[in-house]
């Protein structure tokens, strides 16, 4: 079967590795940093202007892809609201022995809780594992697009991109 965003919808392995807005091995083991996962060769540019480490370059033609400066980045997600096409998330590898923290933009109600446990969806949306929410960051300057950080085991952190949709509150536990 053809695999990758034209036949699938979703980003594949090989797309993500060729991708110049995802930071190596090597990077990741050191702290957060943004996962830039856009690989069409679009005309948009806002993440560039957003980060305020100068860490994304897009430059001229605006179709290109943004290329991410994993050296500058500082993983503070910034950048992640500025994404109109959602794909830009962060990734902590570095925040316990066992857990990573992935930050996705969503843009669902109802919001889940701070310490509500979840589950944890790939970006085909199949769930798989649970996770904690750890913070919502939902500022003006955000603009509507609330980002959420997760605490998921570590071996989960290249697959999880978001959660499933809450539940209203009646039929929450
Ligand atoms: S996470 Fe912060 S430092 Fe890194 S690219 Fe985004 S805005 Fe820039
Ligand atoms: S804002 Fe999002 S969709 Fe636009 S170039 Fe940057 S990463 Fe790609």
């Amino acid at each position: 079967m053809n695999k990758g965003l034209k036949f699938t919808g979703v980003i594949s392995e090989e797309e993500l590795k060729r991708c110049p807005g995802y930071p190596s091995e090597e990077r990741f083991k050191k702290g957060p940093v943004a996962v830039i996962e856009c690989i069409q060769e679009i005309p948009c540019n806002p993440c560039e202007a957003a980060c305020p480490f100068g860490a994304i370059e897009i430059g001229e033609p605006i179709t290109n892809l943004p290329v991410l400066d994993e050296k500058k980045c500082r993983g503070c997600g910034v950048c992640i609201s500025s994404c109109p096409g959602l794909a830009i998330f962060t990734v902590d590898m570095s925040y316990s022995k066992t857990e990573a923290v992935v930050s996705f933009p969503f843009e669902y109600l109802p919001l889940p809780k701070i310490g509500e446990k979840v589950k944890a969806v790939n970006r085909e949306g199949r769930i798989v594992t649970v996770g904690r929410i750890l913070k919502i960051k939902n500022s003006l300057k955000n603009d509507h697009t609330p980002i959420i950080s997760l605490a998921i085991p570590k071996k989960w952190a290249a697959e999880v991109r978001s959660i499933v949709i809450p539940q209203n509150k009646k039929e929450r536990k």
